[in-house]
């Protein structure tokens, strides 16, 4: 299980080896496309004969809601009959739930530039799902909630994989105090110091202070049951590598990259 590169109709984009071949349609983007003003691109790009790619995205607000989609109760209410257009709920995670074949050619897309991506997926096409986590939402726990709500549908935690894709990582994400301070509590709260991980969630260089979030989000799933050889990571920051949009880097003028996943498997030998 590896995060590697892959390109579609010229878009170069990474995905999760293992999950592509069990015909699990996902994939982190890069700033080839500009999700902001590209979707149509990105949705002819990604399109296959007889199945028109249709994109679907979230207005993200940094906090720990998550939408859900597919056949289980108390779903929010985007049911697979009336999944609207863009935009379609206040949420920063996507949570698909034996989605079905109608869903084949949705893609369920999370906007990012220096927060992290994180896909997911469990029970062997069953469930899927897509996060935004920056430093708030991953303070907040929108991680552990998408996790307990997949052991709630009846999901063990053994069976999910998880893939954190490119974002701010420690060597350029140099973050203040009090951010720090939180992320350290969170990192506790998750269990993070006992993990004994050559890694800490802060790392002071001089007066500066760097944060690997990479980190509190490993925590997190490990504390809940997910098993450390089922995360997979990007090894690419976004700060630092011009191949990515930054919001860091570039200001207001940034970008943002689109990570996506299917709801269901597309392979028939499944
Ligand atoms: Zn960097």
């Amino acid at each position: 299980m590896e995060i590697v590169e892959a390109e579609s109709r010229g878009v170069h984009y990474w995905a999760v080896d293992t999950w592509a071949e069990q015909g699990l349609r996902h994939g982190f983007c890069g700033a080839d496309i500009d999700i902001l003003t590209g979707q149509e691109q990105w949705e002819r790009a990604f399109s296959s004969p007889g199945a028109e790619a249709r994109l679907l995205l979230l207005e993200q607000v940094h906090g720990k809601e998550i939408a859900r989609i597919g056949d289980f109760p108390g779903s929010t209410g985007f049911g697979n009959e009336n999944l609207p257009g863009a935009s379609i709920a206040e949420a920063d995670g996507w949570l698909v739930y034996r989605g079905g074949a109608q869903l084949n050619s949705c893609f369920f897309g999370i906007k990012t530039a220096d927060c992290f991506p994180v896909l997911f997926q469990g029970g062997r096409g069953e469930l899927a799902g897509a996060l935004h986590c920056g430093w708030r939402g991953s303070c907040g726990g929108i991680l552990r909630e998408a996790i307990m709500q997949a052991c709630s549908l009846g999901m063990r935690a053994e069976e999910i994989q998880i893939a954190v894709g490119p974002g701010a990582q420690i060597c350029c994400y140099c973050v203040g105090s009090e951010v720090a301070e939180q992320c350290c509590d969170a990192f506790e709260r998750s269990g993070g110091c006992r993990m004994r991980t050559s890694q800490d969630v802060i790392e002071q260089r001089g007066s500066k202070l760097f944060c690997n979030l990479r980190a509190l989000l490993t925590a997190q799933a490990v504390s809940c049951g997910v098993l450390p050889a089922h995360i997979v990571y990007s090894s690419h920051c976004t700060i630092c590598d011009h191949r990515f949009f930054s919001y860091r880097r570039q200001k207001d003028l940034s970008g943002r990259q689109v990570s996506f996943i299917t709801g269901a498997f597309h392979s028939s030998n499944m």
